[in-house]
Formats: structure tokens, C-alpha cells, sequence
């Protein structure tokens, strides 16, 4: 009867994944061939501790192991293995890669074979295409045709590379040899891709012309695609499929569209907010005023309330870009600065003296006293909301 997998490793059922490595590794140094030279026992030994470990050390593996017992492995072991030996420093890093160590305790390597074997059929290249847009465009979503080059598979042959396939006669078409490997646990059988064929099991036979035997060509392609409202510089947009043809007639890579958007004159992008500098006179500020501002939609007009504060913000709710990822609409912030003329004169400067006295005068300057003469203050905005003033 087959020892347990945890009595081999010598660890309790609930022992962690550090706890079995530790082990493992202990347990691996002790029984190592070449630290036993010739002992069969300790060989065995060897072999066990390996298996335990690479179905204790993977908790895939692991849960199934507890579930089932050996009775879910024991069907691929007995598909006999060749040796050990490959892939595999006991006292450094342990196994490269754990699928390989299993393929090799359990069945050969089959699976192994079937991954390497993908890679001939593989995904071809992903192409990368940049597209700029008008900073409208990018908040609106728009359509757009796009030019690129790209390697299709060759439409004379099919990706064949000939006028017909035949069976690989150096592989016999399966696509792979076989070698034979002497290790430190005896010899063993590895499977190798074809050289001749690279893998495929196939060769093309009377050369196409159109590809040279390539498979392949270069070729124009123009395609229609629809670009999201609200994306941003740097945004990448995948139409899958219509990258570059794979190998062997595999599947084609993807495109990716890498968006950059012109900045907009007046406002300022910030994720999905806008942001506009407004400059406001200070009569502007205390008493309110309407004033146009530029939005996505052409100018609006607004209203800064009375009693405004220098350096605030207004926010415009919704008017900003929608986010392509969340369908969420950002808002426009206005940013109100004070604007300080440099120089005034005539009409002006008389009511600006005129306040200067008046505030000095007034005995109380946080100041309802001022408020009042509303006449003066109608004045004052007026002279500075004039344009041009
Ligand atoms: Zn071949
Ligand atoms: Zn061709």
C-alpha cells in the first residue's frame, strides 16, 4: 500500500506550505542520490519524498490529494514515468517550473509537449496604432477610419507557404522526435519539436509565390472604429483580432489605439472635471454679477453671488466629460480669481479714492456702513464691469 503523501514529508494534515517546503527541503538533502551513492532504499526514498512534495506544494493539487487520496493520481502514475533529473537543483531553487516536474512523475510529457506545441500555432503580434483627436471629439466619442499596416496571413496559400501540405518525413508528421537522455536516476525519453518542421508535422510544398513561402504578407488595412466619449490622453482602446496574423496560421494579435487629445483653449482637463480661471473685478465679488463662461456646450452664462469670496470656486454640476470606464459625468470647476487693474484712471480712480476715504472714515470696518450707499457701489461696479476697462 502507498504511503500517505503527509506520513512521506513528515508533517501534520494542516502543516502550511512553508511547513511542507521546509520539510521537503530537509528531507531532500538526506536522501539525495548523490549524497547515497548506490543505496536503492534511499533512491526510493528520493523519489517519494519528490512526489509527495509536488502534489503537497501545489494547493490545487493538494485539496484534490485530501479529497481522493492516491486514488486521483494513481491512474497517471501508473502511466509509468521514465526518470528524474530534469529541470531540477534540490538545494537551490527547487523546480523551475512545478507542471514540468509533474508531467515527469506522472505520465511522461504530454503536457509539457501540448504547451510547447502551442507556441506553432500561437497569437500573432499585437499592433500598436496612435489616433489624436480634437479635445470635442474626445469628450463627444466619435467614429473613426484608421490606415496601419499589418502581416496577414498570405491570402494565395492560406498561411500555408505552399501550393499543398505533406507530412513532415523527418518527424513522420507528429511534429516531434524523440531523444533519448542518460541522467543521474537512469535514461529517459524526452520529446523534442521537430527541427524540420518547427513542431507543425507538416511542410509546404511548391512554394508560393505571392508570400515566398513566408505564409505571410504585408498588407494596408483600413478599419472603422468608435472611440468612447470622455477619453483621455493615453487611453488605450483594444479591437481584438485585428492585429498582426499568428504563426502557422494561428490566431491574429490585437489592435490597441492609443488616443492622445489636443488640449482645449480655454479649459483645463482633470479627469473627468474641467477646471476655467475666472477673473472677477472686486465689485464684481461683493455685489454678484453675471458673467459668461466657456463650457463643453459654447458659452454660458453664470452668476457669481453677491459676497463672494477672492480665490473660491464655483462648480458647475454635470458640465464636465463623461468617464468612458464609469459612464459617471464630471463637473466644471470654476476657479474665481481677483483681478487687479495695474492701472486706472479718470472715472475710476475718482470712485476708487472715493472708497479708499470712505473705508478710512468708517469707524466700524467689518462695515454695514458702507452697504448702504448703494448708489456709489451701482457706480463703482458699473465703471469696472465696462469692457475694456
Ligand atoms: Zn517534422
Ligand atoms: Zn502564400
Amino acid at each position: 500500500m502507498k504511503k500517505d503523501y503527509y506520513d512521506v514529508l513528515e508533517v501534520e494534515k494542516n502543516a502550511t506550505q512553508e511547513d511542507i517546503k521546509r520539510a521537503y527541503r530537509r528531507l531532500a538533502r538526506r536522501y539525495h542520490p548523490d549524497m547515497n551513492s548506490g543505496d536503492k532504499e534511499a533512491g526510493n526514498r528520493f523519489k517519494e519524498i519528490n512526489e509527495a512534495y509536488k502534489v503537497l506544494s501545489d494547493p490545487q493539487k493538494r485539496s484534490t490529494y485530501d479529497r481522493f487520496g492516491h486514488a486521483a493520481f494513481d491512474s497517471r502514475a501508473s502511466q509509468g514515468a521514465g526518470g528524474f533529473g530534469r529541470d531540477y537543483d534540490p538545494f537551490g531553487g527547487g523546480f523551475n517550473d512545478f507542471g514540468d516536474l509533474f508531467d515527469m512523475f506522472f505520465g511522461g510529457s504530454t503536457r509539457s509537449r501540448r504547451r510547447e506545441r502551442a507556441s506553432y500555432g500561437a497569437k500573432g503580434a499585437d499592433v500598436v496604432q496612435e489616433v489624436t483627436l480634437e479635445f470635442e471629439e474626445a469628450a463627444t466619442g466619435t467614429e473613426r477610419e484608421i490606415t496601419f499596416q499589418r502581416m496577414e496571413h498570405c491570402p494565395e496559400c492560406h498561411g500555408v507557404g505552399g501550393k499543398k501540405k505533406v507530412s513532415c518525413p523527418h518527424c513522420r508528421g507528429t511534429g516531434e522526435t524523440r531523444h533519448t537522455q542518460t541522467s543521474l536516476f537512469g535514461s529517459m525519453t524526452v520529446s523534442r519539436p521537430c527541427v524540420s518542421c518547427q513542431g507543425r508535422g507538416w511542410m509546404a510544398e511548391d512554394q508560393c509565390t505571392a508570400c515566398r513561402g513566408n505564409g505571410k504578407v504585408r498588407r494596408k488595412r483600413t478599419i472603422k472604429i468608435r472611440i468612447p466619449a470622455g477619453v483621455d490622453n493615453g487611453f488605450r482602446l483594444r479591437v481584438s483580432g485585428e492585429g498582426e496574423a499568428g504563426p502557422n496560421q494561428g490566431p491574429s494579435g490585437d489592435l490597441y489605439i492609443s488616443i492622445r487629445v489636443k488640449p482645449h483653449p480655454q479649459l483645463e482637463r482633470k479627469g473627468k472635471d474641467l477646471y476655467y480661471d475666472l477673473e472677477v473685478s472686486y465689485p464684481q465679488l461683493v455685489l454678484g454679477d453675471e458673467v459668461e463662461v466657456p463650457t463643453l456646450q459654447g458659452n454660458e452664462t453664470i452668476r457669481i453671488p453677491a459676497g463672494t469670496n477672492g480665490n473660491t470656486t464655483l462648480r458647475m454640476r454635470g458640465k464636465g466629460l463623461v468617464d468612458p470606464q464609469t459612464g459617471l459625468r464630471g463637473d466644471e470647476i470654476l476657479r474665481v480669481k481677483l483681478r487687479v487693474p495695474r492701472h486706472v484712471s479718470g472715472e475710476h480712480r475718482r470712485l476708487l479714492e472715493q472708497l479708499l476715504q470712505l473705508e478710512r472714515g468708517n469707524k466700524n470696518p467689518s462695515g454695514n456702513g458702507s452697504r448702504g450707499r448703494g448708489g456709489l457701489f451701482d457706480r463703482l461696479k458699473e465703471a469696472f464691469t465696462q469692457p475694456g476697462s
